[in-house]
């Protein structure tokens, strides 16, 4: 095992175990429709490259996703390129960050068919509802949740969602306050174990 790498074939148990909304939904809709629109591809791309998936692992898995739906050289045209960008290897070779919450909550606002955003910021009530519950949270969780949301407290709403999830959290640990989704991860990781 490569240190601090993170294989593909570990997202979908890191998707329900410590990644956050933002990223499990992403995820679960990429393996799902086999594709995702430029936001979503950017906001989970550089999320994946933060928590340590190499670029011939992101490539490969992008492959076998997209090529579900689209040829194989239509892939390689299209989006080895942008992989590569991300990754910093083409272009000016700049050295992307992944999303802070702050962007992801202030930007581009999701339309038909996108899956990136904050789901606390971009859900209708509904919807994050039923997200919630299909992650196990409990139902006053969901309610305090809720409340926070209603007051634009989004990365509040995601702290308490984190205290749940990766709960019951020790006794001398505080709720840490979720300001960037690759933050969460690595504090999930570091409390998981
Ligand atoms: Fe993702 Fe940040 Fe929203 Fe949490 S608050 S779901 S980490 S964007």
């Amino acid at each position: 095992n490569r240190t601090g790498v993170v294989h593909p074939s570990d997202l979908d148990e890191l998707s329900n175990t410590v990644m956050p909304l933002c990223m499990r939904n992403l995820h679960v809709n990429f393996k799902a429709d086999h594709h995702l629109k430029h936001w979503g591809r950017l906001q989970y791309g550089l999320f994946l490259k933060g928590i340590g998936v190499m670029l011939e692992d992101a490539i490969n898995y992008w492959r076998s996703e997209f090529t579900q739906k689209m040829a194989m050289d239509k892939f390689d045209r299209e989006h080895v390129y942008t992989l590569r960008h991300m990754y910093g290897k083409e272009g000016k070779r700049t050295n992307y960050t992944p999303y802070s919450c702050v962007k992801i909550i202030t930007g581009q606002a999701p339309g038909t068919g996108d899956h990136h955003g904050c789901p606390f910021k971009h859900f209708d009530g509904s919807h994050l509802v039923k997200e919630l519950k299909s992650t196990k949270v409990p139902n006053p969780a969901i309610q305090e949740i809720l409340k926070l949301v209603k007051d634009q407290h989004f990365q509040v709403a995601c702290s308490r969602y984190f205290a749940y999830k990766i709960g019951p959290l020790p006794e001398n640990v505080d709720v840490p306050l979720i300001n960037h989704p690759n933050g969460y991860f690595t504090k999930a990781i570091e409390l998981n174990n």
